[in-house]
C-alpha cells in the first residue's frame, strides 16, 4: 500500500502515522523527521535546514527530492506512508514522475481536515523548537499558499479521501482504518 498524509502542521499527521504503520505494515518515512535527524548528525544538509525550519519556511524542494530519492532507493518493498511530503505542486510532481517510472503509483491521499484555530492550539501545547506562536503563523501561512494547493491536485487524481482529523486519537484511526482497508 503507497499511501500520502496531507494536512496542515498539528493536523495529527505523525500521530496517525504510527497507527497505520503498525497496522498494514509499510514504512513511514517523514521528511520531518529526517531533516531533524540531520539537523541533529550536524550535517551540511542539516546545517542548511536548520535555519529554515526554525523560521517555520520550507526547505528546498532540491534538498527534500534528494532526501526522497535517496530513502526510495534503499527499497520500500511492501508500501510506504509518507508525512509532511509532498508540500509543494512541484514535490508533487516529481513524486508522481518518480513513482511512474517506479511503477508503483498511490493508491490513496489521506487529508486531515481539522480547522486552524484547533491547530494552533495543539501546535501551541505541544512545545517542538519550531512551535513559537510566531512560527507558527508563518507554517500556517506557508501551508496555505504552497500545501494546501495540493488538496485540488491529488482530487484531480482522483484519489484523495478526506478523513475529519477531530476527535480522540483512536476515533480517527478508526476512520482513517475504514478508508483504508477498502484499497487492500
Ligand atoms: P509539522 O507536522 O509541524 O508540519 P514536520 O515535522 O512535517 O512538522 O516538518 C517540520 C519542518 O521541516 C517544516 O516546517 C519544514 O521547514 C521542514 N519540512 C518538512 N517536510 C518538508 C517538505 N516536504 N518540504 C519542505 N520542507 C519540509
Amino acid at each position: 500500500m503507497r499511501i500520502v498524509l496531507l494536512g496542515a502542521p498539528g493536523s495529527g499527521k505523525g500521530t496517525q502515522a504510527e497507527n497505520i504503520v503498525a497496522r498494514y505494515g509499510i514504512t513511514h518515512v517523514s521528511t520531518g523527521d529526517l531533516l531533524r535527524a540531520e539537523v541533529a548528525a550536524g550535517t551540511e544538509l542539516g546545517k542548511k535546514a536548520k535555519a529554515i525550519m526554525d523560521a517555520g519556511g520550507l526547505v528546498s524542494d532540491e534538498i527534500v527530492l534528494g532526501m526522497i530519492e535517496e530513502r526510495m532507493n534503499k527499497g520500500l518493498s511492501a508500501g510506504f506512508l509518507l508525512d509532511g511530503f509532498p508540500r509543494t505542486l512541484a514535490q508533487a510532481e516529481a513524486l508522481d514522475a518518480m513513482l511512474a517510472k517506479l511503477e508503483k503509483p498511490l493508491d490513496c491521499t489521506l487529508f486531515f481536515d481539522v480547522d486552524f484555530d484547533e491547530i494552533t492550539k495543539r501546535l501551541l501545547s505541544r512545545g517542538r523548537a519550531d512551535d513559537n506562536e510566531d512560527t507558527i503563523r508563518k507554517r500556517l501561512a506557508v501551508y496555505e499558499e504552497q500545501t494546501a494547493p495540493l488538496i485540488s491536485y491529488y482530487e484531480g487524481t482522483g484519489k484523495l479521501k478526506t478523513v475529519k482529523g477531530v476527535g480522540s486519537v483512536d476515533e480517527i484511526s478508526q476512520r482513517i482504518f475504514d478508508v483504508l482497508d477498502a484499497h487492500r
